[in-house]
């Protein structure tokens, strides 16, 4: 008798795309004539650097040549690329990380989802935000490491809370954990963490001989030169932390799909026995065994935003985004709300004092605009709701405008 991992039956049903999805269609159904406006999943709407597209182009072209012809590339990716990430996205910021300490991949969902599966099931600490990217939490329901799910959180998780109380930036736990997520700039909430704040997760990590999984796949957002763009710019960040980084926001390749995972080599975790071990060669043989490389024209895309041209028009298109997320901030601001985030980063999290859904259900029914109700990223998202910066200037406009008389 074939029998199921019993682990996937702990899983929340995940409901709230498909949850604001049902209720758009209700609306819409029955408003033909009131066009909404989604301000709500998180994908960019703005066409791929010119850069990329060329170099899509000409990587498309030499697949089309015997003589230049690529079949399987390296699974961690081809050297022109990682090189390009080690030297620009890292030593440029003064931070020491090598080519061959980078994973390209397919995208930073699949490696957050995956890294999990190289640490212990039994016994591990998990610290996990709320809210949340639900990837981190679902990934280790699924691998076994926690309970039963009561009252929308599961038993085994220590809970980092973002909250209006600490900024919506989580405190150091008081006790002990093994495998700490942390997001900065953070999805949903946009907040990001300083110079300070990250130099003390990496002394409690290192204290607990912890490992951070930082995920920065915002970082082309931040604009604040005293906000570290990489967990790595943190003295001693190497020995204690694996950061994930997208060209899916950064360049918008949420369709055509790169990322790359850091894994320093001075990195260790430990086995039953208390021993060491680099957890680069664990990734390296995960990687390699379940992973055959991102395909060679998309490769070439993402390498194509290093180029001084790449470069401007992926600071033109975040720049884009941004202004679009300072108009929204404005907005709601002057309707009375509080909010963070938009300045560093394309989300606006908007305390509503209200239960979340009522919200949605508002903004939609009076303004028919598209939000994301904060409830659906964890407990303490609740009385919050995320807005994306990730439309066109006219459709933001426009959402500004209804909500501003739907309000007021
Ligand atoms: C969008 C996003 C990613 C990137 O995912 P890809 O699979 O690379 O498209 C990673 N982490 C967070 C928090 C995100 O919002």
């Amino acid at each position: 008798m074939i029998r199921i991992n019993e682990n996937y039956l702990k899983l929340k049903a995940s409901y709230l795309f498909s949850d604001i999805a049902k209720r758009v269609t209700a609306f819409t159904t029955a408003n033909p004539d009131k066009p909404v406006i989604r301000l709500g999943i998180g994908d960019v709407t703005e066409p791929l650097p010119q850069v990329c597209i060329d170099a899509l182009k000409s990587g498309a072209e030499e697949l089309a040549n015997r003589a230049t012809f690529k079949g399987y590339g390296p699974e961690q990716g081809y050297a022109f690329l990682r090189d390009l990430i080690a030297q620009h996205d890292y030593k440029a910021r003064g931070a020491a990380i090598e080519a061959d300490e980078i994973f390209v991949s397919d995208g930073s969902k699949c490696d957050c989802g995956n890294i999990q599966e190289i640490f212990a099931t039994e016994g591990l600490k998990l610290a996990i935000p709320d809210p949340v990217y639900p990837v981190y939490v679902d990934t280790n329901v699924m691998a076994g490491r926690t309970g039963a799910n009561l009252d929308g959180r599961y038993a085994g998780i220590t809970y980092l809370e973002s909250t209006p109380a600490n900024g919506y930036v989580p405190a150091i736990p008081p006790v002990a954990t093994d495998l700490i997520y942390l997001c900065f700039p953070n999805n949903p909430t946009g907040a990001v963490a300083t110079r300070e704040q990250l130099t003390a997760w990496v002394a409690y990590a290192k204290a607990n001989r912890a490992i951070i999984l930082f995920d920065s796949a915002y970082e082309a957002y931040i604009r604040d030169p005293k906000i570290p763009h990489s967990i790595y710019e943190i003295e001693g960040a190497r020995d204690v932390a694996i950061e994930f980084r997208s060209f899916s926001k950064t360049a918008g390749f949420t369709g055509t799909r790169c990322a790359y995972t850091v894994v320093p080599k001075s990195l260790v975790a430990y086995d039953q026995a208390g021993n060491a071990h680099p957890v680069h060669a664990l990734w390296n043989r995960r990687h390699t065994t379940k992973f055959n490389g991102v395909s060679y024209p998309v490769q070439k895309a993402a390498a194509a935003i290093y180029s001084d041209a790449g470069k401007a028009q992926v600071k033109a298109m975040t720049d884009f985004y941004l202004a679009n997320a300072a108009l929204i901030r404005e907005a709601v601001k002057k309707l009375g709300f509080s909010c963070i985030g938009g300045d560093n980063a394309p989300y606006i999290w908007v305390n509503t004092g209200t239960d979340s859904w009522a919200f949605f259900d508002k903004l939609l029914n009076e303004a028919q605009v598209v939000c994301t109700p904060g409830a659906g990223f964890g407990k303490c998202g609740e009385g919050h709701v995320r807005i994306s910066a990730f439309n066109s200037r006219e459709n933001v406009e426009k959402a500004l405008t209804r909500i501003a008389a739907a309000l007021k």
